[in-house]
């Protein structure tokens, strides 16, 4: 039954026309469509024997990364914006007295559930030092959930894995004139607080 209330406008199904009712116009359409993607560029790969190549590492969202600076140092600052920032509650971090004169807090335990997060790169953008990264990594495997919970030490040897062949974001825009998104500089130690995310 139609409605009856005037701010609903009604749509009356378009009667097939010949050519559809025949169904032979559309069979060649797709005919045609297969044949296209039979000659186009492949962009499927046999992994895991060849590895697929990420466009951009820029934009890539895979695994995390925690960046050094550069005496070595972890170089979060405890400030617990990617976790407050972060929509599937998958950062722990446990904050401490920084052991170093240039910075309050440092982060005495830091773990990413790998499992839970979904990959969105808030943390990364919300991060105001630069810290937390998303590398274009895609192999995230494991044989148990506890495997996929990176810690601290996983994640800053991901970055000692990827940093030769993915420098920080950071570094990478500034060099190409752009400034990162929602970084807003400055070290944001006035927004710690000790205990865990
Ligand atoms: S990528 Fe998104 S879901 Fe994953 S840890 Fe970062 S903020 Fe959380
Ligand atoms: S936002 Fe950056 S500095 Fe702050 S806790 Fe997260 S990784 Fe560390």
């Amino acid at each position: 039954m139609k409605p009856t209330d005037p701010a609903i406008t009604w749509l009356e199904e378009k009667p097939l026309g010949l050519a559809e009712r025949l169904y032979l116009p559309l069979f060649v359409q797709g005919l045609a469509i297969t044949a296209r993607h039979m000659v186009s560029r492949k962009v499927t790969v046999n992994y895991p024997e060849v590895r697929p190549t990420v466009g951009n590492p820029l934009i890539y969202r895979g695994v995390h990364r925690l960046n050094r600076d550069d005496a070595g140092r972890v170089k979060c600052v405890a400030c617990f914006l990617c976790a407050t920032a972060c929509p599937a509650h998958c950062i722990d971090i446990v904050a401490a007295e920084s052991p170093w004169p240039d910075r309050e807090k440092y982060p005495e335990s830091f773990a990413i559930d790998e499992l839970r997060c979904i990959f969105c790169g808030m943390c990364e953008e919300a991060c105001p030092v630069d810290a937390i990264e998303l590398t274009s990594l895609l192999d995230l495997t494991g044989k148990s959930r506890e495997e996929m919970v990176f810690d601290k030490e996983k994640l800053l040897s991901v970055y000692d894995m990827t940093k030769d062949a993915e420098p920080m974001k950071s570094k990478t825009l500034a060099a190409q004139g752009m400034a990162t998104i929602g970084h807003g500089g400055g070290a944001g130690h006035g927004h710690a607080t000790g205990g865990h995310a």
